[in-house]
């Protein structure tokens, strides 16, 4: 596997490559399963491309607002080479942030519709920065598909958004959340929770569970006796502050008035003490 600290080497990295194609896995580090589950999708698509896997390793500062854990942010960066290594990846780019950004930069990619609700309402700002580290990330390393996980399904529609209204010529697979034993989805922001937030943390997903199995039998009817539901579920969560609990169409993102022939995906936020932890899930 090679290690790819800035562009220059990307550069060569790729015109020593040039004739494969490859697929990207862009991540902030601090891997775990569900990282690896995205470089081990990417290898089987990589497999039937003939292609090969590229991993990027950023935290990228300009998706933090100045009040979020950007310096915080867990960097453990050799454990996270181990993990590319040993799940199949052929080069990771690791750039530190100047390399990415000119101090003087004038230019955003924006999106102006999925992105100003749900996590877009409560983080003004955080999109426009995914949006541009992302575009720069699939200019630079010019991948044939990328894989992004369901986990963080806003960003995976915005970006599907971004691929197909400024033509980057790149497939975008999506792919399940990873989840620990008691259902909670992997999150390098899971090790900022005490024991006690910890143990209520899954309640996130039990709610939101239970009340997709509810619209899935027909026992909540609308989305109004299913916010209920989920709300009433997610009272057990003491130590919790809810940030957002919306059922939206799963392409548009649009919030749902009926449940009728649209595709209904149920999203959720909560503060557990300092800690916002994000969750999704379908309605099958
Ligand atoms: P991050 O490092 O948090 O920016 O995430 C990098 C990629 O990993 C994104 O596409 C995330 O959606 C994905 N990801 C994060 N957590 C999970 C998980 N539990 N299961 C599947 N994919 C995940």
């Amino acid at each position: 596997m090679d290690v790819l600290p800035d562009k220059t080497t990307l550069r060569h990295w790729l015109s020593a490559h040039r004739d494969r194609p490859r697929v990207l896995v862009p991540t902030m580090g601090a891997l775990h399963r569900g990282h690896t589950s995205l470089f081990d999708r990417a290898r089987t698509e990589a497999g039937r491309i003939g292609g090969e896997v590229i991993a990027t390793i950023f935290v990228n500062p300009t998706q933090f607002a100045p009040h979020e854990d950007f310096d915080a942010y867990p960097r453990p960066l050799e454990a996270d080479l181990a993990l590319c290594r040993a799940h199949g990846v052929d080069a990771v780019f690791t750039p530190v942030a100047h390399e990415m950004y000119a101090p003087d930069r004038s230019i955003t990619v924006s999106e102006s519709r999925l992105s100003t609700t749900l996590c877009g309402a409560s983080r003004p700002g955080h999109f426009d920065g995914v949006c541009t580290v992302v575009a720069k990330l699939f200019l630079l390393t010019q991948p044939a598909l990328a894989v992004f996980g369901e986990k963080d399904f806003q960003q995976l529609a915005v970006i599907r958004r971004m691929v197909r209204d400024l033509d980057f010529p790149i497939g975008i697979i999506g792919a399940p959340t990873v989840r620990e034993e008691d259902r909670l989805a992997l999150s390098s922001r899971n090790v900022y929770l005490s024991s006690e937030e910890r143990a209520q943390a899954p309640i996130l997903q039990r709610a939101l569970a239970t009340t997709a199995r509810g619209i899935a039998s027909g026992d909540l009817a609308t989305p109004e006796t299913a916010r209920v539901h989920f709300l009433a579920a997610f009272a057990d969560a003491t130590l919790a502050r809810l940030d957002y609990f919306e059922i939206v169409d799963a392409s548009t993102l649009e919030p749902l008035q009926s449940f009728g022939a649209n595709e209904p995906r149920l999203l959720a936020a909560a503060f557990f003490g300092k800690t916002r932890l994000i969750d999704n899930v379908e309605v099958s």
